[in-house]
C-alpha cells in the first residue's frame, strides 16, 4: 500500500512516520531526508538541491522527482510506504502517479494533518533533531529527558539547518501556496483523510492507524 502524508511543517509528518513504522512497519521514505542525504554526498544533484534547499525553497521539479522515484523504488516490493514531504506540487503529484503507473502500483491513500499555521510556525523555532537517529524533539512542547541529549541513542541535538525564522517563513509561505490545489488532486479521486494535528502525537498516530488498517483491509 502507498499512502501520502500531506501538511505543513511542524505538522508532525515525520513523528507520525516514525510511529507507524514502529506499530506496523510501515517504510517512511521523506523527501526531506532523501534531499538532506543526497546533499551530504555532495552528489551533482546534492549540490544543486543545497542551494534551494539551504534558503527554505522548494528544490526543482527536475531533481526531487527522480531522486524521490529512486528511494521508493528501493523500498523492498510488498512493503507498506509512507510517503512524508513528496509530492509538494501537482506537478511532482502526477510524475510520481505516472512512476507508480509503470510499476503497475499507485497511491491508496492520502492523509492530511491540519495544523493552524501560528501552531506549525511554533512548533518548528523549537524544534531539535537527533544528529544520529533522527528522532524529533521540542524545546518546548516536547523537550529531551537531559536538555541538548537524545532520549534513545544519546545522540546530540541540534536544529535543522533551515529552521531558522527566515526559511520558516518562506517554506510555509510556499507550502500555503502549493497545499490547496494538491489536496484538490487527490480529494477529486476520493482518497483524501484530513486528521486534525493539533493534538498529542499518540492521539494522532491512533486516528492514522485507523485509517490505515480501514484502507489495508480494503485494498
Ligand atoms: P522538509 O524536511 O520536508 O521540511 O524539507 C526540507 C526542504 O527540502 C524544503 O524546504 C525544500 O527545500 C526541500 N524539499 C523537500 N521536499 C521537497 C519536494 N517535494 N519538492 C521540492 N523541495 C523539497
Amino acid at each position: 500500500m502507498n499512502i501520502i502524508l500531506l501538511g505543513p511543517q511542524g505538522s508532525g509528518k515525520g513523528t507520525q512516520a516514525a510511529l507507524l513504522n514502529a506499530r506496523i512497519g510501515v517504510v517512511q521514505v521523506a523527501s526531506g531526508d532523501v534531499l538532506r542525504a543526497a546533499i551530504q554526498s555532495a552528489s551533482p544533484l546534492g549540490l544543486k538541491a543545497k542551494s534551494y534547499y539551504d534558503v527554505g525553497e522548494l528544490v526543482p521539479d527536475e531533481i526531487v522527482i527522480g531522486l524521490l522515484i529512486e528511494a521508493i523504488d528501493q523500498v523492498p516490493a510488498g512493503t507498506d510506504v509512507l510517503l512524508d514531504g513528496f509530492p509538494r506540487t501537482v506537478a511532482q503529484a502526477r510524475a510520481l502517479d505516472a512512476a507508480l503507473a509503470e510499476r503497475g502500483s499507485a497511491i491508496d491513500k492520502v492523509i492530511e494533518l491540519r495544523l493552524p499555521l501560528d501552531v506549525a510556525k511554533e512548533r518548528l523555532s523549537g524544534r531539535l533533531v537527533c544528529r544520529t537517529c533522527g528522532a524529533v524533539y521540542n524545546e518546548r512542547t516536547r523537550p529531551p529527558r537531559v536538555p541538548g541529549v537524545c532520549d534513545i541513542d544519546g545522540g546530540p541535538l541540534c536544529q535543522r539547518a533551515d529552521d531558522y525564522p527566515e526559511a520558516i517563513e518562506k517554506r510555509l509561505k510556499i507550502w500555503e501556496r502549493e497545499n490547496d490545489a494538491l489536496v484538490g488532486y487527490y480529494e477529486s479521486r476520493g482518497i483524501l483523510e484530513r486528521v486534525d494535528a493539533q493534538r498529542s502525537p499518540e492521539d494522532v498516530s491512533s486516528d492514522l492507524l485507523a485509517i490505515f488498517t480501514a484502507s489495508d483491509a480494503s485494498a
